[in-house]
């Protein structure tokens, strides 16, 4: 498959370690799309450090990057892929691209990571739950929310398999054709859940990808599993199911690379969040060797 594209992220960008742009990028380029990232913040380092610092940029300031692109012709993109918003203006700028973006081209792929939180904990604005949940995820072409944010969209908690194909069903119905619930936890394992919806109102084929749970936490792992979603879907668009065995498994090999740096050097993989290797695993973007496999419903 050779089929690209020319992407618009929208993401944090940190001086240090690899989270939302940072994680993103970089992937995206090995498999050979032009990606135009706009920073949404600029900090110091990610905030799973004790402390850190950086600039925030405001709707407003998006607002005119994008009035730039505009008066040069510049605004044609195949995919827009946006992560962590901090704020409710910032919100509604990006809702205010989306529209643009697609009148320049209606046929744009959005690619929302509606980040909001992990493991039952809020890290956004209350406020921006509703936003999501109303105007995001209608406009949406794929979703990629983790357990929690797949519960706070659809109100639907996930406890079951079932549940978790049920919440799929509930997003399809008010926009996305494509979810995938990137980590459901489950008995000591992860479990992926892909849902493709090829026609409206039709159901959707679903399928399920199951990971063994690394007892290690990372950061940046979900922008980089969005980033190669959006690759690898794109180069099989009728084929979710191996789009996401690609990028599990080069996601996986990263982690394991990751973790053995860590313990090579006497590192307890608990005791605080590991920076990923990225640059270090860029055969492993490329050329992933599929071991996680789809099991289809
Ligand atoms: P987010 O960071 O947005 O909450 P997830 O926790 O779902 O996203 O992580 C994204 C992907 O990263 C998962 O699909 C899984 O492949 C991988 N991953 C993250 N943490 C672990 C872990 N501890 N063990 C194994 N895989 C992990
Ligand atoms: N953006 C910033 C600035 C962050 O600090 C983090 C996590 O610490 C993220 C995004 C999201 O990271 P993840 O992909 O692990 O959800
Ligand atoms: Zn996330």
């Amino acid at each position: 498959p050779s089929e690209t594209g020319r992407v618009l992220s929208i993401q944090s960008h940190t001086v240090q370690g690899y989270v939302g742009n940072k994680s993103a990028v970089f992937p995206l380029q090995l498999l050979g799309y032009d990606v135009d990232p706009i920073n949404s913040v600029q900090f110091s380092n990610h905030t799973g450090y004790p402390t850190f610092k950086g600039q925030v940029l405001n709707g407003q300031q998006l607002g005119d990057l994008i009035a730039g692109l505009e008066e040069n012709n510049l605004l044609y993109y195949t995919h827009l892929l946006t992560g962590y918003i901090g704020s409710v203006s910032f919100l509604n700028a990006v809702l205010e691209v989306v529209h643009k973006l697609r009148s320049v081209n209606p046929k744009l792929t959005y690619v929302c990571d509606p980040v909001m939180g992990d493991d039952g904990k809020l890290y956004v604005p209350t406020e921006l739950v509703a936003i999501y949940r109303e105007k995001v995820v209608p406009v949406a072409s794929m979703l990629t929310p983790n357990q929690f944010e797949a519960e706070l969209l659809t109100g639907f908690r996930i406890v079951t398999e079932k549940d978790g194909r049920e919440a799929c069903n509930i997003l399809h119905a008010s926009g996305p054709s494509k979810v995938v619930i990137t980590s459901i936890n489950m008995e000591g394992n992860l479990l992926l859940i892909g849902s493709h919806q090829k026609e409206k109102g039709h159901s959707p084929d679903q399928f399920k990808i199951v990971m063994p749970k690394i007892p290690a936490y990372f950061t940046g792992t979900g922008d980089l599993m969005t980033a190669l979603l959006l690759g690898w879907s794109n180069k099989y668009p009728d084929n979710l199911d191996k789009a996401a065995e690609l990028a599990v498994s080069s996601l996986q090999a990263l982690l394991q690379r990751t973790l053995a740096d860590y313990v090579k050097v006497g590192f307890a993989p608990q005791s605080s969040s590991l920076e990923i290797r990225l640059v270090q695993s860029q055969d492993d973007i490329r050329h992933p060797e599929v071991k996680y496999k789809a099991e289809r419903y």
